[in-house]
């Protein structure tokens, strides 16, 4: 769907939202908040539509606008999305609307992190922290963020990394930064009772959909991260967003997001949006978070396919003897088929160093994975991408 056909919608009309041109937000008429279910970030007390914008995989600044204009407010970016292009579009935004009628929220990821075990090295420095930080408010455009994560922690010793955490907390006394969190997607329950524990950490943003094969620990962390006061902010709620590689089952994207918003504790969630089509559904759950019968018999009959969404549970990783990183190989395969960006496939398989056919040696597949994945097969699939030029598909 184009920005046109959106704003000719039902959404769009019955939001009361005018067609504005590119001098900034003059005329527009965003939608007041009785319109949208709202829910307070926690103890940040920033007050938040059920939906955000993830924008991850988005340089579409007229998307943005149109997100904004239909009553959206948390715009969720990362320092390495895009190669900086994603937060640089986002900047190019934010300068024309009041810096009042947004928040950002945007991640660092600490260099030297081993992305099969997760635990810190000596590479792991607040210098390169700070550079990359200072370099995501220039391209942001903005004097500080509302929120800044520490990306993809996923062990106890990076969420206490003394080093990170502190350079955080200065970040957050110096006024460039407001709250700060941890974005993860692997060992999501240890990382957050941990940062419960800890007691320092304003948000969590958390993988967190119907497909999880650990939800009731999901449940019990996030029930105990609310109740301590944490924002909880949901990510990957589409759950990879298709069922098959040729892309012709989709996720059932209404009935999902409602899911994940039927927890009270959840308190915003980020859809990655690359279409109007998406904004449309999204904006409307943000109006009509009811979980019919329907969505839930849908979402029931759906969970028994494989999918595409690996959730990092690493059940399958001791089978293998080659000790492969089953679950990064099986996210690029999801970035490749079910997002659709080989260029985020890439960039994870050579951060797995896992060669360009890793299962050569092994007469047949030993590891098993609870979903059901070919495992042996989407491998040798995906790392054909490892001998292709980053430079030919980024
Ligand atoms: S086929 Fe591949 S995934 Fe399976 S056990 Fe062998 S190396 Fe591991
Ligand atoms: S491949 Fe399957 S078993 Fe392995 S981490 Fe992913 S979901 Fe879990």
């Amino acid at each position: 769907m184009k920005r046109r056909t959106f704003f000719r919608s039902g959404i769009a009309g019955a939001a009361g939202i005018t067609m504005i041109g590119n001098s900034a937000f003059a005329g527009s008429v965003r939608p007041d908040e009785g319109e949208i279910v709202y829910r307070t970030l926690g103890r940040t007390g920033l007050r938040v539509p059920v939906v955000s914008f993830g924008v991850m995989r988005s340089d579409n600044s007229s998307l943005v606008r149109a997100a904004w204009d239909g009553g959206m407010k948390m715009f969720d970016t990362a320092h390495g999305y895009m190669n900086g292009r994603n937060e640089e579009m986002l900047g190019g935004f934010f300068s024309t609307v009041p810096r009042e009628s947004f928040f950002v929220a945007t991640k660092v990821k600490p260099a030297g992190v081993d992305s099969r075990t997760g635990l810190p090295s000596r590479e792991t420095t607040s210098e390169d922290f700070l550079q990359k930080f200072d370099l995501s408010l220039k391209r942001l455009r903005i004097e500080y963020v509302d929120i800044l994560y520490m990306h993809s922690a996923e062990s106890v010793e990076m969420v206490r990394h003394r080093e990170i955490v502190k350079t955080m907390l200065d970040l957050k006394k110096q006024g460039k930064v407001r709250f700060i969190g941890i974005s993860t997607h692997k060992n999501e329950p240890l990382v957050i009772n941990t940062m419960v524990e800890d007691g320092i950490w304003d948000v969590v943003l958390t993988s967190y959909n119907y497909r999880q094969t650990y939800l009731d620990e999901m449940n019990s962390a996030i029930e105990k991260a609310a109740a301590a006061g944490m924002g909880i902010v949901a990510m990957k709620t589409m759950a990879g967003g298709w069922l098959d590689r040729e892309r012709t089952k989709p996720v059932n994207a209404q009935a999902a997001l409602r899911w994940v918003i039927s927890n009270p504790g959840v308190h915003t969630t980020i859809p990655g949006i690359t279409a109007f089509d998406q904004l449309e559904t999204d904006l409307k759950v943000m109006r009509d978070i009811v979980l019919t019968d329907q969505d839930k018999s849908e979402l029931v009959a759906e969970a028994g396919l494989p999918g595409l969404y690996c959730n990092a549970c690493s059940k399958c990783v001791p089978g293998c003897p080659n000790n492969l990183p089953i679950p990064e190989l099986m996210r690029a395969y999801m970035y490749a088929y079910g997002y659709r960006n080989a260029g985020m496939a890439s960039e994870l398989l050579s951060q797995t160093a896992a060669g360009a056919d890793p299962c050569s040696g092994c007469s047949g597949c030993s590891a098993t994975c609870v979903r059901g994945f070919d495992l042996r097969e989407k491998i040798s699939d995906i790392s054909r991408l490892v001998n292709v030029p980053y430079d030919l598909i980024a």
